[in-house]
């Protein structure tokens, strides 16, 4: 099933994008919960991590690499950002094509681990 970022990956919505590559877009969550709030997802379709095969290797650690840069590029390069990633619906995932958030900007409460 299609979700909303498969739109946004093909420039049928709007998204406010900060980064690409042949891969993998990010772009700022609508409803930021940090000062700086953005997802970096894969350009193909994986619904989460259990959904995640052997030859996806390539692109989770891509995605993890892209991850830092664009929070290099966003200014968070010396006070850190933390990435969090929702599997499943206990987890709060509510877009089923994995992505990773990207939270920084200020300190960031509460610590759950
Ligand atoms: P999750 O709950 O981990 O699945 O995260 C999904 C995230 O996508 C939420 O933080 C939403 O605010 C965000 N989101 C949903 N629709 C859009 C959209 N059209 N543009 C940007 N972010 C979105």
């Amino acid at each position: 099933m299609e979700s909303v970022f498969s739109k946004i990956i093909r420039r049928e919505i709007p998204a406010d994008i900060v980064y690409e590559t042949e891969s993998i877009l990010a772009f700022r969550d609508i409803s930021p919960q940090a000062p700086v709030h953005i997802l970096v997802v894969p350009k193909q379709s994986i619904r989460n991590l259990f959904a995640a095969q052997k030859s996806d290797q390539m692109i989770l650690g891509e995605l993890m690499l892209a991850a830092a840069e664009v929070a290099r590029q966003q200014g968070l390069g010396e006070s850190g950002f933390r990435l969090i990633v929702n599997n499943g619906e206990a987890a709060g995932q509510t877009v089923f094509h994995l992505h990773l958030h990207i939270l920084g900007g200020s300190v960031l409460t509460p610590r759950i681990v």
